[in-house]
């Protein structure tokens, strides 16, 4: 479908479907929680580029490059990442903890000896439910085009310099706030080499039991330019979340391939979140959602999420130029290769990070996603009857379904149901594609969750 197309769909279907998503200006008490117009405007290309520009001054940060080296190779960029979100903690009233998160990566193909790897975790606590937890990351290491080489000048400064720095602005502009969920910032390492530092984080998570809604990795988010002559399109980022479930189960497979739902999975509902919140003229941006967990012969760190069943989405410029990713540093022909700063827009990674400060901050204010979503498939009948367990949230005002034409790509109409655990619409579940999604009493709404069959 042509991007015009796209657009016109949504606006027709916002009448039908949606009340405003995005997260509002509320009070708790006497302290505010923040305006999201007012943390959009905070964010400053300026910090961006002084981001950048110091993890591209360390030379290389390979993940085999020097651990101890106070001014080149990746250990020095872990601790001025780490000082960094240090500084910001600072001005978060205690509610914003730094962490190094380090392990020993076995021999494995692309790690010749056992490496330690690190992690730099920011984790500002939420003041309602903070055990639901909304994750952003970029990652600090970076590579030539032998991967192996921990030696020559890597400057990383689009991958993924530029994704570093969205998530430690966005850290400096949210410490100083009050986010009801917990929101995560985080400088992972070891990508390049195999995902080797999400991979780890995630399993930390999964095996604490941690309640993960959302993750995203923004990754190569450094221009929105094109190099090769096709127009330029610095409004647009790219969204790519999948549809089946990494983490799909056998039997999850069996019922999907009965009743359908490849386009319901909690990453693609989390994608039409992020564009009702995400695209407009606050964010200056256009959320291009791609119906793929990746671009073809590449991946990111949302996979690693992906892998243990949370769900996650991959940021990325509209159109990368492969001269300038994962290449030496040289001029050949007269054409300059090499990840250079001077292909980095900082206007361009600002609005980056203002969609995802759109999307963390709405995620974090509005109630969780909905949990147990079925649908009574006890009897066979053509009304439907959706059930699901009922929030604990202490400012959940109610539910709303809604639903949509098999063939339609996202929501066209919502009915607000109340706060209640089980409605029945008279609509029949063979006919149209349900979700559930939870309001709270400033309106803030949840991203849906599709029912699976109860029997
Ligand atoms: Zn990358």
């Amino acid at each position: 479908m042509a991007k015009s197309t796209r657009r016109a769909f949504l606006t027709v279907s916002a009448a039908a479907a949606a009340a405003p998503l995005i997260a509002g200006e509320a009070m708790a008490g006497t302290v505010p929680r923040g305006d999201l117009t007012a943390i959009l405007r905070e964010i400053d290309p300026k910090r961006i580029e002084a981001i950048v520009r110091k993890l591209v001054s360390f030379g290389t940060r390979h993940t085999l490059s020097s651990q101890d080296d106070p001014v080149r190779g990746i250990g020095a960029a872990r601790d001025w990442i780490f000082a960094e979100l240090q500084r910001y903690a600072a001005t978060s009233g205690g509610r914003m903890s730094v962490e190094l998160q380090s392990f020993v990566q076995p021999v494995s193909p692309r790690v010749p000896v056992p490496t330690t790897i690190t992690n730099v975790i920011a984790t500002l606590t939420g003041s309602m439910t903070p055990e639901r937890i909304y994750v952003v990351t970029g990652h600090y290491d970076s590579r030539v085009t032998d991967v192996m080489d921990a030696v020559k000048d890597a400057p990383g400064a689009d991958d993924d310099a530029s994704g570093v720095a969205v998530a430690l602005e966005l850290a400096r502009v949210l410490a100083t706030r009050r986010p009801e969920a917990t929101i995560v910032f985080a400088a992972v390492a070891g990508e390049e080499q195999g995902l080797y530092g999400s991979d780890h984080m995630a399993q930390v998570y999964k095996d604490r039991g941690a309640d993960i809604q959302a993750m995203f990795s923004c990754d190569i988010v450094g221009t929105g330019r094109a190099h090769d002559g096709t127009p330029a399109d610095p409004r647009s980022v790219r969204l790519f979340v999948e549809g089946v479930p990494t983490s799909e189960t056998a039997a999850q497979a069996s019922v999907r391939k009965s009743v359908g739902g490849e386009n319901d999975g909690p990453s693609r509902q989390l994608g039409r979140f992020v564009d009702d919140v995400a695209s407009n003229a606050r964010t200056g941006m256009d959320v291009r959602v791609i119906w793929r967990r990746d671009r073809y012969l590449r991946g990111s760190d949302h996979i690693s999420f992906l892998l243990r069943g949370y769900p996650a989405a991959r940021f990325t410029e509209p159109r990368e130029n492969f001269a300038h990713e994962h290449q030496d540093v040289r001029v050949e022909d007269g054409v300059q290769y090499g990840d250079l700063i001077e292909f980095c827009d900082f206007a361009y990674i600002a609005r980056v990070a203002r969609v995802n400060a759109a999307a963390l901050w709405s995620l974090a204010q509005a109630p969780g996603t909905p949990r147990g979503v079925v649908i009574d498939t006890t009897q066979l009948t053509n009304a439907t009857t959706l059930r699901w367990q009922l929030g604990t949230e202490p400012d959940l005002a109610g539910y709303e379904v809604v639903w949509r034409e098999t063939t339609a790509p996202g929501w066209q109409h919502s009915r607000a149901v109340g706060k209640v655990s089980e409605v029945t619409i008279d609509l029949s579940k063979d006919n149209v594609f349900f979700g559930v999604r939870a309001v709270d009493a400033d309106g803030h709404r949840s991203p849906a969750a599709a029912p699976g069959p109860s029997s």
